[in-house]
């Protein structure tokens, strides 16, 4: 969205997330090495996994820095395919992007070389010298070219009761009392999914999955959040980032964040980075405080390209 390029018409793009999230869930053993990697921020720098860009999907981005690392494998190498990989590069590159392209093999067995590489190329590309030009040629966009930035917020309270398990972020917490509701009552899910569809000016999660409906008794809301995911899709949206707040007195929220939001980045098919779950007691006040239920809260910023 503030990076710069053009995608491609909002049909064609949906048909790039479709593949490109297949490409996500079958990634070859050098693809998964290396993004273990990246995606630990072992290099400082956001990388996204198999992210449309200019209707192509590269291996690897990171669209501040506009480097594209391609592991070349099998197909790769053959002739058709590798003309149209340059075709691809050669836009790309007029684009702004820089290329870095390995083999299966140079990743999978010169792994430290390969990363001393990506970094070295890093460290060139983030020299002021560098970004000065870069500004220049590709300057930050204004909102009639970014396509469009939108903010959503959502909140939802719980009733705590014994005999129900404890779902909080899509995981089950060990505790004496649970949530009370139709569903699972994941409260924080469903702050995040009210939030989401909100931003998409798309009602709210009652609205789309009725508490009085047989298909959602005792649901799991991962399953809500996925399908709210592909609801703002249908308008062309996707999650740019999600920051919320869970309330509650007991039990400690914090040590269960982490997971939460690996749980969360999984289900929607988002970056770990791009989920902030933060917790907090309301000071033994209010209802919260009293232990008689739990409140969350989320705020959510979605885009189209
Ligand atoms: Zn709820």
């Amino acid at each position: 969205m503030k990076y710069g390029y053009t995608t491609t018409d909002g049909t064609t793009y949906q048909l790039l997330l479709e593949k490109a999230k297949k490409m996500r869930n079958n990634p070859t053993e050098a693809e998964s090495l290396l993004w273990q990697y990246l995606r630990r921020n072992g290099l400082k720098e956001h990388f996204r996994q198999q992210h449309p860009i200019c209707g192509y999907i590269p291996d690897f981005v990171c669209l501040r820095l506009r480097l594209i690392i391609e592991i070349d494998g099998g197909y790769h190498s053959e002739g058709e395919q590798q003309e149209q990989d340059k075709i691809r590069q050669d836009y790309l590159e007029k684009e702004g992007f820089s290329f870095l392209r390995f083999t299966n093999e140079e990743v999978l067995y010169d792994t430290d070389e390969t990363i001393g590489i990506i970094k070295d190329t890093i460290e060139e590309l983030k020299t002021e010298a560098f970004q000065n030009t870069r500004q220049a040629a590709y300057p930050p966009l204004g909102r009639d070219r970014v396509g469009s930035v939108r903010v959503g917020f959502g909140f939802d309270v719980h009733k705590l009761v014994e005999g129900r398990d404890l779902w909080l972020g899509g995981i089950k917490i060990p505790h004496s009392l649970g949530l009370l509701g139709h569903s699972d009552a994941d409260v924080l899910i469903h702050a995040i999914c009210d939030a989401l569809l909100g931003a998409a000016n798309m009602r709210d999660i009652g609205y789309h999955f009725p508490d009085t409906s047989a298909d959602t008794l005792d649901i799991d809301s991962k399953i809500l959040l996925k399908k709210t995911i592909d609801l703002i899709a249908t308008k062309g949206y996707r999650l740019g980032n999600i920051d919320a707040t869970v309330c509650a007195e007991r039990p400690k929220i914090n040590p269960h964040v982490e997971k939460m939001k690996e749980c969360l980045a999984t289900v929607m098919n988002a970056d770990v980075d791009d989920i902030s779950i933060k917790a907090t007691t309301t000071e033994k006040l209010g209802f919260t405080g009293r232990e008689e239920g739990m409140s969350a809260y989320a705020t959510v910023l979605i885009y189209k390209d």
